[in-house]
């Protein structure tokens, strides 16, 4: 850790341990099997961490339904307690921002100054909102026909098993605790094998913050400890955030075992369309931003900026010499702008994808290689123009810093283009004309468009997919309808007393 970071005081409350985190204990894997974390930025082991796999899980899954009996200790606690303890949570997540945000940027190479400044504090403040609504999520009082009054109550679905990436571990682990927890359900979290470090601090400062045992259980492991949970009989409900091939077999998992509610929030190919009228610097540098963030490790990134013809040419090479400016480098200098891929499979699968974007003859015009005088799983700020819609970089996600520049010339041709995608997660216009703008954000199929802004991710506003993007809703209260079961409740009113 250099010098910018010794500036702060580190305190670490916690030992960390890379084990498994089952009713507020930490246990070794029943196989005693265990895996590397690789730090991206020098591709040198961080720890061993004890591996998950069918005997454990099953052992976690059983804590979580003890958890969730009728009687314990969670299911008797008011709701406003509930919202307390998550308060308390975030609390602690902040208090110990500095040495979350540096054990963040260890495992994952996102640069310490994004971990300390926007995935920590979209965090906090994510559970913060959630913790609001554990005693707010109520029913309706329904009228109905004849001798009778029915109303709703919101329960809990029960055991819920969360499957997380790598892009924004801790961020990611918020968006998935908050409305589970709000809504009194029970948890096994499994974090991606590349970034479970954070989870595992996270799950201990659950303990400290009170959660009973058995409520927040985290399962770290591979691929396949995934697939136990989505293939589990006794997990009520899954949530996966992922890659859409993975989000296929987990929903037909619970089709081939006990139809677990499945919610789903998997990749991208987001359109940003950028109109004449706009302002041209702001523009290049939020599309910029919008595909860059976070090594281009996003989701919902900007892959497909669609610029209107006449503006199309300066605006490649604005892009152009922004991206050659980007600085790249030890995550933990603040000047950095980005940090290495999360891993070595990652850094080869964008730079094949680069390789087949030139092969299909786009025009190259910053970047397309790693950078020679750094170790690590670093790519080069990659722009690329003259892209097509049918080139393979246009259509899959690359998930990487790689822009793709396309041109388009009337409306209606260019909102028909950007819907021509199997996803639709979310989608961008640029322009200073509303009536332009309201045309076009009629006429996407996605599930978030910004106007004007990119990558604006707050805790209020529903994020989610259409189409293969995946679906349910995260974020705001819609993500509450994820977490429960409604339940009518018809009760015969008698005319009167005898
Ligand atoms: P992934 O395989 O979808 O991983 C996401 C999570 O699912 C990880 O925790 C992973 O465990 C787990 N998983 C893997 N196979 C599973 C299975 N059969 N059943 C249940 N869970 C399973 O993603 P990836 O391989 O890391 O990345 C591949 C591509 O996915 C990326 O290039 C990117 O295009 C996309 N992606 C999208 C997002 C997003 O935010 N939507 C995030 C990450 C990646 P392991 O860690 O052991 O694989
Ligand atoms: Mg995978």
């Amino acid at each position: 850790v250099n010098s910018s970071l010794s500036a702060h005081q580190i305190e670490v409350r916690h030992s960390l341990k890379p084990c498994l985190f089952i009713n507020n204990e930490w246990h070794k894997s029943k196989s005693g099997k265990t895996f590397a974390t690789i730090n991206p930025t020098t591709e040198e082991c961080i720890a061993e961490i004890q591996e998950s796999d069918k005997e454990d899980i099953d052992i976690a899954v059983k804590a979580a339904r003890s958890a969730f009996q009728l009687g314990s200790p969670w299911r008797r606690m008011d709701a406003s307690e509930r919202g307390r303890l998550i308060y308390r949570l975030a609390d602690l997540m902040e208090r110990d921002q500095v040495y979350l945000s540096s054990l963040e940027t260890l495992d994952n190479g996102k640069p310490y100054n994004m971990s300390y400044n926007v995935d920590l504090p979209l965090s906090i403040k994510n559970l913060r909102y959630f913790a609001g609504w554990a005693d707010k999520n109520h029913g309706k009082t329904i009228p109905m026909d004849g001798d009778f009054f029915a109303y709703t109550r919101h329960e809990p679905v029960g055991v819920c098993g969360q499957v997380i990436p790598w892009n924004f571990p801790i961020l990611m682990m918020a968006w998935k605790l908050g409305p589970a927890l709000a809504t009194g359900n029970t948890i096994v979290l499994k974090p991606a094998e590349q970034t479970s470090l954070t989870a595992l601090y996270i799950a201990q400062l659950v303990k400290e913050a009170g959660f009973p045992e058995g409520v927040v259980n985290v399962v770290p492991g591979f691929g396949e400890a995934g697939a136990i949970l989505a293939n589990h009989a006794d997990v009520d409900k899954l949530a996966f955030t992922g890659s859409t091939e993975v989000g296929k077999l987990i929903q037909l998992a619970s089709g081939n075992t006990n139809l677990k509610r499945v919610t789903l929030e998997l990749g991208g190919k987001s359109p940003n369309i950028i109109l004449s009228d706009t302002d041209l610097d702001y523009a290049v540098e939020t599309a910029h931003f919008g595909l860059f963030f976070n090594m281009g490790q996003c989701c919902c990134a900007g892959s497909r900026t669609f610029v209107e013809d006449k503006i199309y040419d300066e605006f490649v090479e604005r892009s152009a010499e922004r991206a050659k400016k980007r600085t790249l480098g030890n995550p933990f200098d603040l000047k950095t702008e980005q940090g290495p891929q999360v891993n070595q499979e990652q850094m080869e699968k964008i730079l094949c994808m680069i390789k087949q974007g030139e092969k299909q003859g786009a025009k190259l015009v910053a970047g397309g290689s790693r950078p020679e005088d750094l170790p690590g799983y670093f790519v080069q700020p990659t722009v690329f123009a003259d892209v097509k819609d049918d080139m393979t970089i246009a259509r899959e996600e690359i998930f990487g810093p790689v822009q793709q520049l396309i041109r388009f010339k009337k409306l209606d041709e260019v909102i028909e283009r950007a819907n021509n995608s199997d996803y639709g997660l979310a989608a961008a216009v640029f322009t200073k004309d509303l009536d332009k703008a309201n045309y076009i954000v009629g006429g996407l199929r996605a599930g978030t468009v910004w106007v004007n802004t990119y990558n604006v991710l707050p805790a209020q506003a529903p994020f989610g997919g259409y189409k293969m993007s995946g679906h349910g809703r995260e974020n705001g209260e819609y993500a509450l309808s994820n977490y429960t079961e409604v339940k009518s409740v018809i009760v015969k009113v008698a005319q009167k007393n005898s």
